[in-house]
């Protein structure tokens, strides 16, 4: 992969060692960077078991995954991954369906542990040459009249000030970077907060291993919240419970163990047999917060970067947060190839990415609706069927949204959310009425529709 880069070899800094700053390192490296200072305020990943209750399950799905391949460390980290073949979603009346991801068998995505991903990535980047890893090192302050920025060495407790030449920003979605960049008016940025938080609960191997598949991401819409788990390598499920933060049900209304319990009983029973601590969990695990970042433009001429979730944070109700960072991490190494100074890099990068990072984060934001309430509709299950059927029959002209943007690195996310409106009309048009089964569907103006408002793929 990568080969020489057009930008001579000079230092580099990254702020964040997160899934984001540290694929990036390894990928800078292999382009023939050998100057990579890469700044992390926490402590060693792989000295530590990672924070109760914030080890996040992710699905990785097939864009990070080519990312991985491309930069040549998906073999080494592919042990930690687990397939999940679709949805099972779990009734309020104990009933389980489950909804197939993709129509073909490798239409999968694979539960992580982002710890351990990211213990696996720092890995890898520590221990090529060319790049120094500074755990427990903070940016604090930055100064773009002198092109420099001040980083704060948390153990030493003294601060050192670092070129940005450049400084390519990993720092994630609370990005100082970003807030520093808008404080000095050199970008316009949002951070806008959802209403829902998200808690941490976990079904231990015991209970999990058996009851739930361990293929499938688990579903408990509840229409204003959700349950979700993913299945861990040892039979375990990591669980994350999304709930309005204030109001009638809420984490703030949900205080003592009674209500916390009598909430859980009543609206997951099966996954509350499951989950045996999910009480004291409750009460000692943190509400995360969740939202989306819209920032632009993404750098500073040619001295610092937005990348990451420092440039577009969005809510997880796609699974493609960190896939999306990971497509970054591989445009911006295209682009630094491309181009001889880092200022026309990050130019092309922001043009070539931010319609696709627009796009991911509406997408995510409208799948938030669908994961906690219209998996359960049956026009929409009727929707989502009659969808893969239209796949079978029309392969070149008709992919599900969803499959688009999970199993289709080579369609961008900008193309998957435009034919995407145009399919969700169609099937809209084909289900309407007293249209209850594919055998009531007209298959014949599916045909004529598709080819009308289509272009092959
Ligand atoms: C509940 C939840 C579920 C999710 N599920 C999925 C999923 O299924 N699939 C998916 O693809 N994505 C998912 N995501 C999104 C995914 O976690 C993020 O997109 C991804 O972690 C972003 O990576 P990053 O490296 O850009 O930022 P981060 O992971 O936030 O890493 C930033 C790093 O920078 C460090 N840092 C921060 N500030 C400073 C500073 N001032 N100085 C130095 N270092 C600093 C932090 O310690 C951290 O290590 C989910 C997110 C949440 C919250």
């Amino acid at each position: 992969m990568s080969g020489d880069s057009a930008i001579g070899d000079g230092p580099i800094g990254i702020v964040g060692g997160g899934p984001t700053g540290a694929l990036l390192a390894i990928l800078l490296q292999a382009r023939g960077h050998s100057q990579i200072d890469l700044y992390e305020s926490r402590a060693d990943p792989r000295l530590s078991k990672g924070e109760s209750g914030r080890s996040i399950n992710l699905a990785l799905a097939d864009r990070g995954i080519h990312a991985l391949k491309t930069a040549g460390v998906f073999e080494r980290l592919g042990a930690s991954l687990l397939p999940m073949r679709g949805r099972c979603i779990h009734h309020l009346d104990g009933r389980t369906t489950f909804q197939p991801y993709g129509r073909l068998p490798n239409e999968v995505n694979y539960s992580v542990s982002r710890f351990k991903l990211n213990q696996g990535l720092i890995d890898i980047a520590a221990g090529l040459a060319g790049i120094r890893v500074h755990f427990e090192h903070r940016l604090d302050a930055v100064d773009f009249a002198q092109q420099t920025a001040s980083i704060r060495d948390l153990r030493a407790g003294r601060s050192v000030q670092v070129p940005m030449r450049p400084l390519l920003a990993a720092d994630g979605a609370g990005s100082i970077m970003r807030r520093r960049m808008r404080e000095a008016h050199i970008i316009d940025a949002q951070e806008l907060d959802l209403e829902h938080g998200y808690k941490e609960l976990s079904v231990p191997p015991a209970r999990g291993g058996g009851v739930f598949a361990g293929d499938a991401l688990h579903i408990w819409p509840r229409g204003n919240f959700m349950l979700i788990a993913l299945p861990n390598d040892d039979g375990s499920f990591t669980a994350t419970l999304f709930l309005p933060k204030r109001g009638a049900t809420s984490f703030e209304s949900l205080q003592d163990a009674h209500a916390i319990e009598t909430f859980l009983s009543r609206s997951f029973p099966d996954a509350y047999a499951a989950m045996p601590d999910c009480v004291s969990e409750f009460k000692a695990h943190p509400v995360g917060f969740l939202g989306t970042v819209s920032a632009g433009p993404w750098h500073a001429s040619g001295q610092a970067l937005l990348i990451g979730d420092a440039a577009h944070a969005m809510v997880p109700f796609h699974g493609q947060g960190m896939n999306c960072c990971f497509e970054d991490c591989i445009e911006l190494d295209r682009c630094a190839a491309r181009h001889t100074s880092w200022q026309a890099a990050f130019s092309e990068f922001d043009a070539a990415r931010k319609p696709d990072a627009d796009a991911i984060s509406a997408m995510a934001l409208e799948n938030y609706l669908e994961m906690r309430e219209h998996v359960a509709d049956p026009k929409f299950q009727l929707q989502q069927a009659l969808s893969l059927e239209l796949e079978r029959r029309f392969p070149r002209r008709f992919i599900p949204r969803y499959s688009m943007v999970m199993f289709h690195h080579e369609i961008p996310y900008r193309t998957a959310r435009q034919r995407g409106s145009t399919q969700a009309a169609i099937l809209a048009e084909l289900t309407a009425g007293t249209v209850a089964s594919l055998t009531d569907v007209d298959f014949c103006r599916a045909e004529r529709e598709i080819e009308a408002r289509l272009e092959p793929l």
